[in-house]
């Protein structure tokens, strides 16, 4: 449907807002504006006048990992050996925004494999953390996805993902808890079957 110039002018309680005349009105930053509208507030005020745009790019890049090939990320870090004890990268950080709420999330991740003659290069699993964490998510799955992805990509004979977070929109809103943590954890193969794997693991994740 062509846009006629009007559609390009929205209606807040009393007044007619001009929108920026070089924005695309598609746009993100074009929706933001009129959310800014609807919040009350005059998006043509100096503070905000720049907001629009900046929250278009930080959402852009909030949400990259949705771009992002796992595959391509581990290209050329994936080597032979003969070890096969534990792998654990802990305390990986990460950001991530709700999918209910689209805030923000966060906290460390813990991720362990046990070799199946293939490792991953140690700094790619934070790139892999990055891929599935900048995406609407729910904790839940961001864990799993992390596990079956490095599954499927190397085969080991176990993968263990640990995950602890805190929720802004528990925090802010809701039923505003500052202090409560979320844990989810995903387990596969030899950690999924045998305690003491396990148990092993998790002694290795506490251990300081
Ligand atoms: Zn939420």
């Amino acid at each position: 449907m062509p846009r006629s110039k009007s559609a390009a002018k929205l209606k807040t309680p009393g007044k007619l807002i001009e929108m920026s005349p070089k924005m695309d009105p598609d746009s993100i930053a074009a929706h933001m504006e009129r959310v800014i509208c609807q919040l009350g507030e005059d998006p043509k005020r100096d503070g905000l006048v720049n907001t629009p745009a900046r929250i278009e790019k930080a959402l852009k890049y909030l949400t990259s990992g949705y771009a992002a090939d796992p595959q391509k990320i581990v290209n050329g870090a994936l080597f032979d050996v003969d070890y096969d004890e534990v792998v654990l990268v802990r305390d990986i950080e990460f950001f991530s925004m709700c999918e209910h709420h689209m805030l923000p999330f966060f906290g460390k991740v813990h991720v362990a494999y046990l070799p199946n003659k293939k490792v991953i290069g140690l700094s790619k699993i934070p790139r892999l953390v990055d891929a599935f964490a900048r995406r609407l998510q729910i904790q839940e799955r961001l864990t799993q996805q992390i596990a079956q992805t490095i599954q499927s990509l190397i085969q080991p004979r176990g993968v263990a993902v640990v995950c602890q977070a805190r929720h802004f929109c528990m925090m802010m809103r809701g039923v505003e808890k500052q202090h409560s943590d979320a844990i989810t954890s995903a387990m596969l193969g030899a950690f999924r079957e045998r305690k003491e794997t396990r148990d092993e693991l998790l002694s290795l994740i506490q251990q300081r």
